[in-house]
C-alpha cells in the first residue's frame, strides 16, 4: 500500500506569457517505512512538492493521493480531517501559535480532533520527550530560543501517529547536534511505519534517507542512469 503518490503532478501559477511551472508532470510514490529526500535548487519546486503532498495546495492537473485518497476529490471537511490525522507537516518558518505553551501547542492538532485534554496532553508530553523538551513544556514560544521553537514544531508534525511526515528543511534553524537529533526522530517515525519526505540541501542529512529524488526546474531527474549524474546535483544551493 502506497501512503503518497503523484500522478503526473503539474502546478503552474499565473498564465500567457508569464506561467511559472512550478511542477511538470511529476510522479512518486512513498511506501510505509520509506523516507524520502528530495533535492534541487533553489526554486526548483521542492516546497511546491511538499505543499501538495500536504494537501496544502492543489495541482493544476494530474493527482496526489494520500492512502490511495485523491486530495483533489476530497470534501473541504474531509480534507482537514485528513490533514489533522494522517499528515504531519513541519513548516520552514514554526508556526506555532504564540499564546499557546509548547505542550499545547502540540496538543492543539489532537484536540482539534477530538481528543480529550488528558490524553492530547499525554501524547504531547511524550512527542515532546521525543525532541528532548520534556522540561520545557509549559513555555511560551518567546521564552524559547529558536531551535527549540522548531522541536516544537517538529514534536506537533509527529504527535498522534500521523503515516505521512513531510519536513521542508526542518534542521534550517538548529545546530548541527540539535539538528541530527530531529532527523533521528523523523527516522524513528518512519522506520515505526510512516512515510516520510524530507527537503533538504544537505547531502549529510539525505543520508538519513532510504532514497533521494532530485528536481530540477519542476521536474523530477531521471537518477537512474550512469552514476556521477546525481551526485553532480549535490553542488551547494541556497
Ligand atoms: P523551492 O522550494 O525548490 O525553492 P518552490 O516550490 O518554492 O521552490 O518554487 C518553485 C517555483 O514556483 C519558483 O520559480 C517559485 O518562484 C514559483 N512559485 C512558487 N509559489 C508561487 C506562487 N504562489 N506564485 C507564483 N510563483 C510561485
Ligand atoms: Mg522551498
Amino acid at each position: 500500500m502506497t501512503v503518497l503518490e503523484f500522478r503526473g503532478v503539474h502546478r503552474t501559477h499565473g498564465g500567457g506569457e508569464a506561467t511559472v511551472h512550478a511542477l511538470r508532470g511529476v510522479s512518486l510514490s512513498v511506501r510505509p517505512g520509506e523516507l524520502v529526500a528530495v533535492m534541487g535548487p533553489s526554486g526548483s519546486g521542492k516546497s511546491t512538492l511538499l505543499n501538495l503532498a500536504g494537501g496544502l495546495d492543489l495541482p493544476t492537473d494530474g493527482e496526489v493521493l494520500v492512502e490511495g485518497a485523491a486530495l483533489e476529490s476530497l470534501s473541504h471537511r474531509r480534507l482537514a480531517e485528513v490533514r489533522r490525522r494522517t499528515i504531519g507537516y513541519v513548516f520552514q518558518d514554526f508556526n506555532l501559535l504564540p499564546s499557546l505553551t509548547a505542550v499545547e501547542n502540540v496538543a492543539l492538532p489532537l484536540e482539534l480532533d477530538g481528543w480529550s485534554i488528558r490524553e492530547s496532553r499525554r501524547a504531547a508530553l511524550a512527542s515532546l520527550g521525543d525532541v528532548g523538551l520534556a522540561e520545557l513544556a509549559r513555555r511560551f514560544p518567546d521564552e524559547m530560543s529558536g531551535g527549540q521553537q522548531q522541536r516544537v514544531a517538529i514534536a506537533r508534525a509527529l504527535v498522534g501517529e500521523r503515516r505521512l511526515v513531510l519536513a521542508d528543511e526542518p534542521t534550517g534553524a538548529l545546530d548541527s547536534q540539535t539538528g541530527e537529533m530531529v532527523l533521528r526522530v523523523l527516522r524513528d517515525r518512519v522506520d515505526a511505519g510512516a512515510a516520510g519526505l524530507l527537503v533538504t540541501h544537505e547531502a549529510r542529512h539525505a543520508g538519513w534517507a532510504d532514497r533521494v529524488i532530485f528536481l530540477r526546474d519542476g521536474s523530477l531527474i531521471d537518477t537512474s542512469g550512469p552514476l556521477g549524474t546525481a551526485a553532480d546535483l549535490l553542488e551547494p544551493t541556497s
